[in-house]
């Protein structure tokens, strides 16, 4: 920190005090892990990240994370990360082999944080998943010419001042170079949460002509990813993925951080 920024003003001190001064206010307001609460050292482990989100967001990035959390998210092998979008696959499925890609199962640091973007409103959680989703997805050469974000109804977005899929989503697009397409999917009606029905079919049922495509988008044609942050059944994204394809598009990808699921591999992308 070269601190130039308070030369002229009130604030003008020698680097020495400056440094003891962090010092006190470090022990003061000790960094605390976005995760399990802990007290969090305060190395800077994401050097990358942390001028991406300045660049992106024009603030700091407040995100810090304890290094026992760190080191229980460890994604799957490349080989296991595709899965098919249905867990249980159904008759008549219009899309029957859709593809799921998602690398991180749903343990350690990961099973602790989606609670806390969900519940805590740890927006800066679900945009450090979209970061590291998106290096993966450039890494692996997933390709294609739009990504869209599975949409919440405008009432759990208004109860929770985000959405988790965009906010994933929009980092997913930055990194991996894919325009996002917000509002190609549109939330018709609220469903309750999927994570509250135990019932695979149930699951089914509630998310059932959930979504729709947005005027503002032609993905006519076009290779699709949508993005959500958790896949269970699957069902929501295939709901979504369903109008996808009957909205034209001629490939659809679907996308998680994570999830639990026995392998059940889908043909990659
Ligand atoms: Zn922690």
């Amino acid at each position: 920190m070269t601190g130039t920024r308070h030369e002229n003003s009130v604030y003008s001190l020698s680097e020495s005090i400056r440094q003891a001064y962090k010092g006190a206010v470090d022990l003061i307001l000790p960094y605390k892990c976005a995760v399990c609460g802990s007290v969090s050292d305060t190395d800077e482990r994401f050097g990358e990240y942390s001028r991406l989100y300045e660049e992106l967001y024009g603030v700091r990035s407040g995100l810090h994370i304890c290094g026992k959390c760190l080191s229980s998210l460890n994604p799957l092998e490349e080989s296991k990360r595709w899965f098919l979008c249905l867990s249980n696959p159904v008759e008549n499925d219009p899309c029957p082999g859709l593809p799921l890609y998602m690398p991180f199962p749903y343990r350690g640091l990961v099973e602790k944080a989606v609670p806390e973007i969900k519940f805590g409103k740890k927006i800066e959680l679900a945009r450090l998943f979209g970061a590291i989703l998106g290096s993966y997805i450039f890494s692996e050469g997933i390709r294609a010419d739009l990504i869209v974000p599975v949409p919440l109804s405008e009432e759990r977005l208004a109860e929770r001042g985000f959405n988790q899929a965009y906010e994933i989503a929009f980092l997913v697009s930055k990194i991996a170079g894919i325009p996002l397409a917000d509002g190609c999917l549109i939330r018709t009606r609220d469903t309750r949460r999927q994570s509250e029905i135990k019932d695979i079919n149930r699951r089914a049922v509630n998310v059932r002509g959930a979504f729709d495509a947005g005027s503002n988008w032609d993905v006519e044609g076009l290779t699709v990813i949508v993005v959500d942050d958790v896949a269970t059944t699957g069902a929501t994204l295939h709901e979504a993925a369903k109008v996808l394809y009957k909205a034209g598009a001629a490939k659809v990808l679907c996308i998680a951080f994570a999830g639990n699921r026995t392998l059940k591999n889908a043909e990659p992308f």
